[in-house]
């Protein structure tokens, strides 16, 4: 490992960012440059469609602090910060959205934190601006649910937006799991931790890169990474429907031995069947999330693709 000569790195992941870039700058380099000379700027453009890219070259080409790494495709955003993580340099790494959502001049705050002797101090959300009722609401949930059936106490409305000490980061290197669920692992990891309150802001320009699709995604690998209940559930789910069936047997059997009454329950066999193949197919579903992500670490494939950076590290 190279040595860490930055005093504060800042990891931002950029997918079709490009008119909030020269803000953001702008924002991001009053803030740290306030706080210490020695920082670096590492942006990681996600495979961005729009005009990022030459944006960031010319951002790199102007400010000696700037520094891209260019992916080959779109890996998500969870990939593009552990990238940012991977190239920085600094003893004190800050995490933020590119869109200016969480506010540059939180960061001296964080900072102070981190100077009191925390290792990790993360942003907590007060308010949410300009979302969607039904992305706060399901934030909302997914927050309160995750911590119920996770062992490890991940904070309620925190998303990335935090700053993570060397230690901290050099730990979360040797985590390998390809589902990348940072802010799970960094409250898995441990260390002193402090929150900061703060209001969320509205997008500046551009709309979210998080579709309800990601956003399914995101919350299963949170949970399947953190939780071994769905399982559990299952297996419960499993016997309490065999002993239920079990009884129904015993009854048919009766029924048609010494009753000797045959029924022509046509309603109770269509939702009963209804109900076990929902049951059973709901259940193959959460096996297979799990089995999915074995599969995945089998495979072994590199996180992510490096198409171009100017940036002085390899990464690794
Ligand atoms: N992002 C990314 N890759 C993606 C989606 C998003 O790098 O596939 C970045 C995006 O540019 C932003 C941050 O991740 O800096 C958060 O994304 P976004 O603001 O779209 O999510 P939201 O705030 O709506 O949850
Ligand atoms: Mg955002």
């Amino acid at each position: 490992m190279e040595q860490n000569v930055m005093d504060i790195s800042v990891v931002i992941p950029i997918y079709n960012e490009a008119e909030n870039l020269e803000t953001l700058h702008r924002r991001l380099t009053e803030s740290v440059s306030a706080l210490t000379a020695d920082y670096e700027l590492i942006f990681v453009n996600d495979g961005s469609r729009d005009d990022s890219l030459p944006r960031l070259r010319m951002l790199a080409a102007a400010d000696p602090h700037v520094f891209y790494v260019n992916f080959s495709r779109n890996f998500g955003h969870q990939i593009a910060v552990t990238a940012g993580l991977d190239y920085a340099r600094g003893q004190a790494v800050v995490i933020i959205d590119g869109d200016l959502q969480d506010p540059p001049e939180l960061i001296p705050e964080l900072y102070r934190k981190y100077r009191e002797g925390y290792e990790v101090v993360y942003a907590q959300r007060e308010k949410r601006k300009g979302e969607s009722w039904f992305k706060k609401a399901t934030a909302k949930w997914f927050y309160r649910i995750l911590r119920r059936i996770t062992n490890i106490q991940i904070p309620v409305d925190t998303g990335d937006f935090r700053l993570i000490d060397r230690k901290v980061v050099d730990c979360l290197k040797r985590m390998p799991e390809k589902n990348k669920f940072l802010r799970g692992q960094i409250a898995w990891i441990g260390f002193r931790q402090a929150a900061v309150m703060f209001e969320r802001q509205e997008r500046l320009h551009g709309k979210t890169g998080y579709p309800f699709a990601k956003m399914l995604k995101f919350a299963l690998d949170g949970i399947t990474g953190f939780s071994d209940k769905p399982l559990a559930w299952v297996t419960k789910a499993g016997f309490c429907i065999s002993a239920l069936s079990f009884v129904i047997i015993l009854y048919a059997l009766c029924s048609h031995f010494i009753f000797k009454q045959t029924v022509s329950g046509w309603t109770s066999i269509i939702v009963s069947s209804m109900f076990l193949g929902g049951i059973q197919l709901f259940s193959l579903g959460i096996i297979g999330e799990y089995v999915n992500r074995i599969n995945k670490n089998v495979l072994n494939r590199p996180l992510y693709i490096v198409e171009s950076t100017n940036a002085e590290t390899d990464g690794f």
